[in-house]
C-alpha cells in the first residue's frame, strides 16, 4: 500500500463513509489532474466522471483559471469582508447579478406575483452549498417575520431533497437515511411529493425503454397534491414562508429530473400564496443542466436551471461549480425587497447578523470570474451542446440491460437507475450495494464516479472529449454486465 494511503487510513475520517469498509482496500490517492483526467499515487489515470463530486466545470488545471488564481495570489490571497471590500468579490457580485437575469423574451408573468418577475440584485458570499442555503434560510425567516408578521415562519420543501449538512440545511432536507439520526436537533419543515415520474404512484404508464418522463401518463396529480398542501397550510395559519427546491433536477435524491412544466406550476402556487422561492442551484448552476433547445446553437445559454423554466426565485443559492470547482466559495443572490427588510438606523438592529471568516475570498472570487468568462465563450457553449448530444447517444446502448430501469439526463447530468427487472421496476435492496459495486467495477476500468443508492451518476466536466464521454458510458455498460449479468 502506498505510504500516503497508509497515512490516510490512519488519520483521515472521510465524509459519508463507513470507515470500517474504507480499510478493506487501498484507497485511491489523487496526486494530480489535468482536464478530465485524475492521476493517482501509483501513476494510474482515471476519467473524472462525476466532476469531483459535481464541482468541476472546465477540467483540472485549466490554464485560464490557474492564471487567474496566480495573478490574484501575487496581490493578496484573502482579506476580511467584515468592514472591507475587495476587488474580485466586487467584480464577481456584479457579474453574478448579470448572469442571473433572464433574457427579456424569456421572462414570464409581468405582474408582481409572476414567477418570472423578480430581479436578483444583491449577493451574499459564503463558503459552500450548505452555507449558501443557511443564508437563504435565515434571510427568508427574518424577512417573513418582518414583512408578514409570522411568529415562527415555516418552510416547505420537496421529498428526497438534499440541501447540505449544516443544521439549518439538514432541516430543509428530506433524506431520512442521512437525517434521522439528527432529528432531535432539527427544526421541522414539510415536503411535497417529488415529481419522480419513474416511481410515481399516479403514473399509469407501463415501463418502457425510455426516460419515464417521456412516456408518463398522468394528469399532474403531483401538482394537485402540492395545491392541497398549500390549502391545508392556509387554513391553519399564515402558510409557508418559503418554498425550497432544486430546479429541474434533484441531485442527491437520486438525480430525479422533473417533467417540463412542474417547476413553473409549483413555483406559481407558492408565489400566489405570498411565499418566497429558494432555488438551490448548488448542483444545477453554471450550465450543468444544459444549454437549452435553441440557445446552444447561437452560442449563448442561460447558466441557471431556473432560467430554463423562466422561474426567478427570491433566493438563488450557488456553490460547487461557482469557482469552476477549484475552491470552496458560495453565494446567495437575492432581491432588493429582501435586502430592504434589513435596512434601518443602526440602533434599530435590523442588521443581518451572519457571516463567515472567508466571506468574499479573493482567490475564490478570481477563480469564479475566470470560470464565468469561460462559460461565456460561444464556442464553449456550442461544444457543450454537442457533448450533451454525444452523451445522450452513448447512453442508448444501456437500454439493452434488463437492469437499467430509467435513464434521466438533463444537460450534462445523468442518473442511470438500476433495478432488478425493468419490466416490474423492482428495486434492489440498499444492502446489496449494487451502485457501489458497479462503481467499483468502473474504477477498475479507469472511470471514477459515485452512486446514489442504485443510481449511477455521470457528470462529465465540460472539457471532456466525445471519446472520453463514450468511454465513461462504455465502462458503465461493461460494469453493469460484470456485476449484474
Ligand atoms: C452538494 C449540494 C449541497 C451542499 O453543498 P456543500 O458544498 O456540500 O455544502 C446543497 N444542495 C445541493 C443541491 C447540492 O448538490
Amino acid at each position: 500500500m502506498h505510504s500516503l494511503a497508509q497515512l490516510d487510513r490512519r488519520f483521515v475520517w472521510h465524509p459519508f463513509t463507513q470507515m470500517q469498509d474504507w480499510g478493506r482496500s487501498e484507497p485511491v490517492v489523487i496526486v494530480e489532474g489535468r482536464g478530465a483526467v485524475l492521476v493517482d499515487a501509483h501513476g494510474r489515470s482515471y476519467l473524472d466522471a462525476n466532476a469531483s463530486i459535481w464541482t468541476n466545470l472546465h477540467g483540472h488545471r485549466h490554464p485560464r483559471i490557474n492564471a487567474a488564481i496566480r495573478r490574484q495570489l501575487n496581490r493578496i490571497a484573502h482579506s476580511s469582508a467584515l468592514g472591507l471590500a475587495n476587488e474580485p468579490a466586487s467584480l464577481l457580485a456584479a457579474e453574478l447579478v448579470r448572469v442571473a437575469q433572464p433574457k427579456r423574451s424569456r421572462a414570464k408573468g409581468s405582474d408582481a406575483s409572476g414567477v418570472g418577475s423578480r430581479k436578483l440584485e444583491k449577493v451574499f458570499f459564503s463558503d459552500d452549498g450548505s452555507t449558501a442555503l443557511e443564508v437563504a434560510l435565515k434571510l427568508a425567516w427574518e424577512t417573513t417575520r418582518r414583512t408578514r408578521g409570522d411568529k415562527v415562519p415555516r418552510f416547505l420543501g420537496v421529498q428526497g431533497a438534499y440541501h447540505g449538512d449544516t443544521v439549518g440545511a439538514v432541516s430543509l432536507g428530506h433524506i431520512d437515511l442521512f437525517h434521522k439520526a439528527f432529528g432531535g436537533m432539527l427544526f421541522r419543515s414539510d415536503a411535497v411529493m417529488s415529481p419522480y415520474c419513474y416511481r410515481c404512484p399516479f403514473n399509469r404508464a407501463q415501463p418502457e425503454r425510455a426516460d419515464a418522463r417521456t412516456y408518463r401518463r398522468c394528469g399532474w396529480e403531483c401538482v394537485g397534491k402540492v395545491e392541497k398542501v398549500w390549502d391545508r397550510a392556509r387554513r391553519r395559519g399564515p402558510g409557508y414562508a418559503a418554498f425550497v427546491y432544486e430546479p429541474r433536477m434533484q441531485g442527491a435524491a437520486g438525480m430525479i429530473a422533473q417533467p417540463r412544466g412542474w417547476l413553473e406550476r409549483v413555483a406559481g402556487l407558492a408565489r400566489s400564496q405570498g411565499a418566497l422561492l429558494i432555488a438551490d442551484e448548488v448542483m444545477t448552476g453554471f450550465g450543468r443542466t444544459g444549454v437549452g433547445e435553441n440557445s446552444g446553437r447561437r452560442g449563448e445559454a442561460p447558466l441557471f436551471a431556473s432560467l430554463h423554466e423562466g422561474v426567478i426565485p427570491d433566493f438563488l443559492c450557488v456553490a460547487k461549480g461557482l469557482t469552476g470547482g477549484y475552491l470552496p466559495m458560495a453565494a446567495t443572490l437575492t432581491t432588493r425587497s429582501v435586502f430592504d427588510a434589513f435596512l434601518g438606523e443602526y440602533e434599530a438592529f435590523r442588521t443581518f447578523f451572519h457571516g463567515h471568516s472567508f466571506t468574499g475570498n479573493q482567490l475564490g472570487a478570481s477563480a469564479s470570474l475566470a470560470s464565468l468568462e469561460l462559460l461565456r465563450d460561444p464556442q464553449g457553449v456550442r461544444r457543450r451542446g454537442e457533448l450533451e448530444g454525444v452523451l445522450a447517444d452513448a447512453l442508448k446502448q444501456l437500454w439493452r440491460f434488463p437492469q437499467v430501469g430509467d435513464i434521466r439526463q438533463e444537460g450534462l447530468v445523468v442518473g442511470v437507475e438500476l433495478v432488478r427487472d425493468w419490466k416490474t421496476r423492482a428495486p434492489f435492496d440498499l444492502k446489496e450495494r449494487v451502485g457501489f459495486r458497479v462503481c467499483e467495477a468502473m474504477a477498475k476500468r479507469g472511470v471514477l464516479t459515485r452512486p446514489i443508492g442504485s443510481v449511477i451518476v455521470l457528470m462529465p466536466p465540460y472539457c471532456m472529449t466525445s471519446a472520453q464521454v463514450r468511454r465513461c458510458v462504455t465502462a458503465l455498460a461493461e460494469s453493469v454486465e460484470e456485476v449484474l449479468a
